[in-house]
C-alpha cells in the first residue's frame, strides 16, 4: 500500500469518528414522505429515518434520530448525506455496493458503475467494519432502514414498542 494510500485511509477513518461524535442530520422531518425503524438488538442501536421526496422523484432531504454506538450514528450520518439529490434506483445501488464491500473487498466492477467516486470512497472506508463480523450489523443498520423505508409496501409509521 501506498503511503497515499494510508493518509486517504486515515483520513475516512477521521472522517467516520467525527460523524460519530457529531451526526449530520441529526433531527426529524415532519412530516416525511418515508419513514421506518430500524433497530439492531445485538448492540442495542436504535433509529429512526425520515425521508423527503422532491417533485423529480429525488431524495430532497434525508435525516435520522435514535440512539447507538458510533459507528451505526456515523453510518446513519453518512448516509443521509449521501442520499440527498439521489433516487430511490441509486440509493439502492449504494446499498447493493456497501452490503457487497461489508461481506468482501473484492466487488464485481459493475456494482461500482455510476456511482460517484466521493461515495464509494466512503462506504469502503466504513466497509472496513467487516473485520468485526458483530459490527456489520452497526455499520449496515442505516442502510437496512433505508430499504424498508423505500418500499412501498412497508408500514412508514414509527412501531411502537
Ligand atoms: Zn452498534
Amino acid at each position: 500500500m501506498s503511503e497515499t494510500d494510508n493518509d486517504l485511509r486515515e483520513l475516512y477513518q477521521d472522517m467516520i469518528l467525527d460523524h460519530g461524535k457529531r451526526p449530520r442530520n441529526f433531527h426529524v422531518i415532519d412530516p416525511a414522505d418515508c419513514e421506518a425503524v430500524g433497530h439492531n438488538p445485538l448492540c442495542g442501536d436504535k433509529l429512526v429515518l425520515f425521508l423527503r421526496v422532491g417533485e423529480d422523484g429525488r431524495i430532497a432531504d434525508a435525516a435520522f434520530q435514535g440512539t447507538g454506538c458510533a459507528i451505526s450514528v456515523a453510518s446513519a450520518s453518512m448516509m443521509t448525506e449521501m442520499l440527498k439529490g439521489k433516487t430511490a434506483a441509486e440509493a439502492k445501488k449504494l446499498w447493493a455496493y456497501f452490503e457487497a464491500v461489508c461481506k468482501s473487498n473484492a466487488t464485481p466492477a459493475d456494482m461500482t458503475e455510476g456511482l460517484a467516486e466521493d461515495d464509494i470512497d466512503r462506504l469502503q472506508a466504513l466497509s472496513g467494519v467487516r473485520h468485526y463480523p458483530v459490527r456489520v450489523k452497526c455499520a449496515t443498520l442505516a442502510w437496512r432502514t433505508l430499504e424498508s423505508a423505500l418500499d412501498p409496501k412497508a408500514v412508514k409509521k414509527v412501531a411502537t414498542e
